[in-house]
């Protein structure tokens, strides 16, 4: 009974590390992709594009993305605008890099 029990409780330490690791490593693929990070920041030349992006992009379950709101943020001389979206499926939020430089410029 009592070895059960621990190899039940291995299974499961052993199950949530790796659901962790696949999530961590998920996310990490991510931050390679357009707009998930400041370094993969999508370039835009105005205010609208960033709302085509939104309307043609979507999450990974296929869900499409609600803006929650935005932030400004100013990085080795690039403008960037963060858009906080959720997912109208998963409810999955995100941050969406923007570079709206060449708007100021
Ligand atoms: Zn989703």
């Amino acid at each position: 009974m009592g070895l059960a029990i621990s190899l039940a409780l291995i299974l499961a330490l052993g199950f949530s590390g790796w659901r962790l690791a696949s999530r961590i490593s998920h996310s990490r693929r991510r931050r390679r992709l357009p707009a998930e990070s400041a370094a993969t920041a999508v370039v835009v030349r105005s205010f609208d594009e960033i709302d085509e992006w939104l309307t043609e992009s979507r999450c990974a379950c296929s869900g499409s993305l609600t803006s929650l709101g935005e932030a400004s943020e100013e990085l080795d001389g690039r403008r960037l605008r963060i858009v906080r979206s959720e997912c109208s499926r998963c409810e999955e939020e995100r941050s969406l890099y923007f570079d709206v430089t060449r708007i100021f410029n």
